[in-house]
């Protein structure tokens, strides 16, 4: 299969080849034709698999004829998070290069008056967070009379971050002879039931089982002990052995925990950034694109700040904390062993997680195996939890505080450490550049605009 079999027109076709893609993934393959006949289209495939050219391209060829008008835009695409929002901007850069499209996007940390100025002079294609777009919708800035295409794009991600509400009022604002697009990664029943509700008469386009893991990622269980400064102690012990490991990404499931784990693997001169719905979009940017160029090794995340991120050629992935939802194992793994390269998938497991771990084993179907020395840890789960005043481990001087965090110890990092840095020979390159303002500062009040309140609590 050929792209220049799908239907495209010359100019997106020329694009493509200066992109340098040869071949239509399977989302691609399948889905745009039928774009290109103005369908519905409803695209399940896993993260990964290329389903923004899947409709970016088609969007592109349909909108070559025809002018937008001043806040009218012509299509809007729907994305949670900005820089999923800002994925898809770079994707319309890219395959648009022979247009002249103007692209406008609304996301938190993005100036206002120059993406207003684009939709005051018409733009072709709207990207946006939900928050953001109902904002200036009520301070009557936009008009979507004149939308033609819409798209909603990850949308279980949507519905894990609470946005449905938003989105059931952003379709109500668009007419209803609009053609519609729909895609997500996985297909739980509430996503199956907005489907039928968003869409007509669709054309379903389905690669692969909802939930099925890649074939080429190596997973595995690690027993860990409960106390997160011991569970550290686990991760650390994995990362500097992994073979063949260049970068890897660390979910950890509350974002608090994303900025204690950070600041305990920077501490150990570990090359590492984070990634959480709190940053600025200026570091969140910063530190992917160190993350993206090597810079950065090791990349700390939660799922919310993770999904869907284009990082192309990640070796390992660490889940620091098993997945509270199944469908996210999916999405956790399905960062590495892209494109048919290897991958290695590490699950640190406790006491705790056995609920968890069996509904993703029979979401997945995959027979996982366990690694490592799986007695040792559970002997130590068994020793008093609570007022264990001086662990025997060099982590205690620098992160005593555990499950009975407060806000404040979460947050403020203790001054009076030095580097425990007791091992020569990490895998990862280590720098000592801090980039940003993420993770040090207390959290904001105001936060991103579209972070729903929720998501804010920590989840156990
Ligand atoms: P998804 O939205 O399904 O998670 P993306 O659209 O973000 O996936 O694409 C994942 C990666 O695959 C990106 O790096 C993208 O540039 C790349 N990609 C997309 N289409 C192709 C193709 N036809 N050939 C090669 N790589 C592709
Ligand atoms: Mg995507």
């Amino acid at each position: 299969m050929n792209f220049s079999d799908l239907g495209l027109s010359p100019k997106v076709l020329a694009a493509v080849e200066a992109a340098g893609y040869t071949e239509p993934t399977p989302i691609q393959a399948q889905a745009i034709p039928h774009v290109l006949q103005r369908r519905d289209v409803m695209g399940i495939a896993q993260t990964g698999t290329g389903k923004t050219a899947a409709f970016t391209l088609p969007m592109i060829s349909l909108t070559e004829k025809g002018r937008a008008r001043a806040r009218m835009p012509r299509t809007l695409i729907l994305e949670p998070t900005r820089e999923l929002a800002a994925q898809v901007e770079e994707n319309f850069n890219k395959y648009g290069i022979n247009h002249k499209l103007n692209v406008a996007l609304l996301i938190g940390g993005v100036s206002f008056e120059d993406q207003m100025r684009k939709l005051d002079r018409g733009a072709d294609v709207l990207i946006a967070t939900p928050g953001r777009l109902l904002d200036l919708f009520e301070r009557g800035r936009i008009l979507m009379t004149g939308v033609e295409i819409l798209v909603i794009d990850e949308a279980d991600r949507m519905l894990d971050m609470g946005f449905i509400p938003d989105i059931e009022r952003i379709v109500k604002m668009v007419p209803f002879t609009r053609q519609t697009l729909f895609f997500s990664a996985t297909m739980p029943p509430e996503i199956e039931r907005l489907a039928d509700q968003f869409l007509q008469n669709p054309v379903q386009v389905a690669v692969a089982a909802a939930a099925s893991t890649a074939k080429t990622v190596d997973q595995k269980l690690v027993k860990a002990p409960r106390k997160d400064f011991e569970k550290r102690a686990v991760l650390r012990d994995l990362i500097d052995n992994a073979s063949e490991l260049k970068n890897a990404i660390i979910f950890c499931n509350r974002k608090r925990d994303v900025a204690t784990l950070y600041r305990s693997l920077f501490k150990r001169e570990y090359s590492v950034g984070a990634l959480h719905g709190d940053m600025d979009q200026t570091s969140r940017m910063k530190t992917l694109d160190g993350f993206r160029n090597g810079e950065i090794s090791l990349l700390v995340a939660s799922d919310v700040a993770a999904r869907g991120l284009d990082i192309p050629d990640v070796s390992h992935v660490f889940n620091f904390d098993i997945p509270i939802h199944a469908e996210d194992y999916v999405h956790r793994i399905g960062r590495c062993g892209r494109a048919g390269r290897n991958g290695w998938a590490f699950s640190l497991v406790t006491s705790a997680d056995d609920k968890y771990l069996s509904a993703i084993q029979s979401l997945t179907g995959d027979d996982v195996e366990w690694t490592g020395e799986k007695a040792e840890f559970e002997a130590r789960d068994k020793k008093p939890k609570r007022r264990s005043k001086k662990p025997s481990n060099a982590d205690s001087t620098d992160e005593p505080a555990q499950a009975k965090k407060t806000p404040a110890e979460d947050e403020t990092p203790k001054k009076k450490t030095k580097p425990a840095n007791t091992k020569q020979e990490k895998k990862p390159q280590r720098s000592k550049k801090r980039d940003g303002d993420h993770d040090d500062g207390p959290t904001p009040q105001g936060l991103g605009d579209h972070v729903p309140a929720f998501l804010l609590q920590s989840v156990r």
